[in-house]
């Protein structure tokens, strides 16, 4: 079961004090979905897995730890703010901000997670504009990062975000490209379920307890 303990955190860059929970301990019932979102249990978490600072507007999964190479002049552009003012779910807009400022100092890794977190968010809660949106940019900084890095999980799971948008061309593409290489067999039955799905346009959520 999932134990949730409430304590103050200090925000490392204003000072302000906020009660925040602590997630102690997460069960997970059911396989987690293609692209590594966790199965319900796990999901009604995710609110905690976020922290944001109504004061100064910092949001990081943990506000009294500072973002390394983190300036206070991020919290002030345009960009940042027009984020902020957003009328969009809470939970997913701290994930959002969150990434901006991990964009911000070059984790495209965090950052791209940090979006994908917020489409999970939208998801939940039928937003599907927005957590179209979130994906195309967790893709971009996914993309980022890949240039410069070799992660064939991420890859993996890039196809599922492609697909997810209704881009079967760069899913089949990318997943094609990452067969070619070489994987082991149950990624290998993974990618040929995501062409089979792109080949059916089919864009709605799938588990990898589907793959026989
Ligand atoms: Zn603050």
């Amino acid at each position: 079961m999932t134990r949730l303990d409430q304590r103050i955190q200090k925000c490392v860059v204003c000072g302000t004090e906020k009660k925040v929970i602590d997630i102690m301990s997460t069960s997970s019932f059911g396989p987690m979905d293609l692209d590594t979102r966790p199965p319900m249990m796990a999901r009604s978490t995710l609110i905690n897995q976020i922290q944001y600072c109504e004061n100064c507007h910092y949001s990081n999964n943990n506000i009294s730890s500072k973002i390394r190479g983190f300036n206070k002049v991020m919290l002030a552009s345009k960009e940042y703010l027009d984020i902020v003012n957003k009328d969009i779910n809470k939970t997913a807009k701290a994930f959002i901000l969150s990434g901006q400022l991990k964009s911000n100092v070059y984790d495209y890794k965090d950052a791209g997670f940090q979006y994908l977190k917020a489409a999970w968010v939208f998801d939940d809660v039928f937003d599907y504009k927005n957590a179209k949106d979130a994906r195309k940019k967790s893709l971009e900084y996914f993309n980022l990062y890949l240039k410069d890095n070799y992660d064939q999980n991420l890859s993996i799971m890039c196809v599922d975000i492609y697909r997810r948008i209704s881009d079967f061309k760069n899913a089949i593409s990318l997943a094609n490209n990452i067969l070619s290489k070489g994987v082991k067999e149950f990624l290998e039955k993974i990618l040929n379920f995501q062409i089979e799905l792109c080949n059916n346009k089919d864009i709605e959520c799938h588990t990898v307890g589907e793959i026989e």
